[in-house]
């Protein structure tokens, strides 16, 4: 259908209104505040999304029933319904009205608009009373939203005006009026300190974090434009560009905060290390201790590098006075301490090889065999524990037959490889209890403890046996050894020269009898305790 939308003056709200309900009427749409909005922007040609900040539908249709009332003072009594229905968000009697308007626009269009001046002046008076309640209402009210009492005695003097019908009512609204402008302007001013104040706090601040940063050119940097921005004027802007510019800062501040507190407490940390080990070194010094427990004191106390190294420096030259004091008494201590060090060393070394020595001279060292030392601690032991025990302990005096000549047909190394076989295959044929020591020359004495004189004879015979088997090689010539023997059973308490010379004549007695024989000694009488 035509929409003669060509023909309506858009600058002239009330036409565009009318055209708003006529094209409402038309289509039979329901007068909603949304509907309206719709119409009327689709006449006016603003953008059906309005920014944020636009007029909300039921502004808009406040408007109209301004309009109506300006320019029909006829449709008062339907504007005013149609206002009422709106502030009670009556949708359907909103329609209504709306609807009952647009058949009185539509029916007289001509008529509709007549000119303000035209009006009666008590009309002029209404609509004026009309206006100011709805500016104050819509206007005022939502500028002072920052401030409620004011706003609230905006919407007051709203309805103020509204029921002034009398010159008096009027005063009193026109009175209460200018009390809200003093209230505005105070508050404005209010505002303007308030923000100067907080300014000049803000650059406060900002210069003083300037004095606590070093040498941080990049902090000093970014501070410098905040006070630069917060100089200017006041907008938003420069505002939000301060606010970013000072979180940077505050954050590489923690982070440059943090490092230095872990650089602190590690200095913290060495200083008191370093002191109390010198402390230790130096305890007899008094003196010197009363000052390194101040400066410990110092340092617990203070979180300050340069107070710390302030502390530092000092307990270096204390240190250097005490130190040239206590050099050469450190020195020579240091020296002692060395020696002992290396003597404590030497000792060591020196114990080691006597215990090795000791043990190496109790063998013969051609043989192998127990020495004379060593016959004689086994001797003794064996003896000390044959005693203890009541047991049988017997010793065998062995001597190598006709050991002149071997020297002398085979040489003296030869004799030499003899004595260590015979070594050899004793050691091999006696018990691990069992013992042999070389007397010397040719000479053998074998201990057999916890054995009875016939065992004794048994076993240095089977020894005299194992030796015609295991021949002795001479540059693989099989060589005979032989040898006599004395065996004698050591009495209770008899001493081992005693022992050795019954066994010895016992020997003595083999030789005499042919050699390569076994001879028993006599039992002996028993020994004096
Ligand atoms: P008998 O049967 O009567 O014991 O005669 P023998 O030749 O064994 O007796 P004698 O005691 O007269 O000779 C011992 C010889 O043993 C003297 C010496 O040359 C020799 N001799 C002693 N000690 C050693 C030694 O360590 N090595 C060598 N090769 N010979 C030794
Ligand atoms: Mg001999
Ligand atoms: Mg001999």
């Amino acid at each position: 259908m035509a929409e003669p939308s060509d023909k309506i003056n858009l600058n002239n709200p009330s036409e565009v209104a009318r055209e708003t309900l006529r094209r409402l009427a038309m289509r039979r749409l329901a007068p909603t505040p949304d509907n309206y909005q719709t119409l009327y922007e689709e006449i006016s040609g603003v953008p059906t999304a309005p920014p944020s900040n636009a007029p909300s539908a039921a502004t808009v249709l406040a408007g109209l029933v301004m309009d109506l009332n300006l320019h029909h003072p006829q449709l008062a009594d339907s504007a005013n319904a149609l206002d009422q229905s709106i502030r009670k968000e009556d949708w359907a009697m909103s329609r209504k009205q709306l609807g009952q308007i647009s058949r009185l626009l539509i029916a007289k269009p001509e008529k509709s608009a007549p000119p303000a001046v035209a009006a009666p002046p008590a009309d002029n008076l209404a609509l004026l009373r009309e206006s100011l309640a709805k500016t104050l209402e819509f206007g005022v009210a939502s500028l002072l939203s920052h401030s409620p009492p004011l706003a609230d005695k905006a919407k007051q003097i709203a309805v103020a005006f509204r029921n002034a019908n009398t010159e008096a009512g009027l005063r009193d609204a026109l009175a209460k009026l200018k009390n809200l402008w003093v209230g505005i302007e105070l508050q404005g001013s209010d505002t303007h300190d308030q923000q100067e104040t907080l300014k000049r706090i803000l650059l406060l601040l900002v210069e003083n974090i300037g004095e606590l940063l070093d040498d941080d050119t990049w902090l000093r940097g970014q501070l410098d434009m905040v006070q630069e921005v917060i100089a200017g004027p006041m907008l938003i802007k420069s505002l939000q560009e301060a606010e970013k510019r000072l979180k940077e800062v505050i954050y590489k501040q923690s982070m440059v905060k943090h490092g230095l507190r872990e650089a602190t407490a590690r200095l913290k940390a060495t200083m008191t290390t370093f002191v109390s080990r010198l402390s230790d070194t130096l305890a007899a010094n008094d003196e010197y201790q009363g000052k390194i427990t101040a400066h410990v004191e110092r340092i617990h106390g203070t979180e300050d590098v340069i107070e710390l190294n302030r502390i530092l420096e000092s307990l270096i030259n204390e240190t250097r006075i005490a130190q040239a004091d206590n050099r050469r008494a450190h020195d020579q201590l240091v020296h002692e301490r060395d020696t002992a060090v290396q003597a404590e060393a030497r000792i060591m070394q020196l114990e080691t090889q006597l215990t090795e020595m000791s043990f190496l001279v109790r063998e013969d060292p051609l043989t192998g065999s127990l020495n004379r030392r060593g016959m004689e601690d086994e001797f003794a032991r064996e003896a000390a524990r044959a005693d203890r025990h009541n047991s049988p302990f017997c010793i065998a005096v062995i001597d190598i037959d006709n050991f002149k000549a071997l020297n002398d047909a085979r040489g003296h190394q030869t004799g030499d490889d003899a004595l260590v076989h015979l070594v050899a295959v004793a050691k091999e044929e006696l018990r691990l209890t069992d013992h042999i020591a070389r007397m010397g020359g040719e000479e053998f004495l074998v201990m057999l403890p916890n054995t009875p004189l016939e065992g004794a004879v048994k076993i240095i015979t089977r020894l005299q046996r194992s030796l015609t088997k295991k021949f002795f090689l001479d540059k693989n010539e099989q060589v005979l050894i032989t040898f006599s023997a004395g065996v004698a059973l050591r009495v209770k308490g008899e001493g081992q020269d005693a022992s050795i010379a019954r066994a010895d004549a016992a020997m003595y007695v083999a030789k005499q009898t042919g050699k390569n024989r076994v001879c028993t000694a006599p039992d002996a009488p028993a020994a004096e305790a």
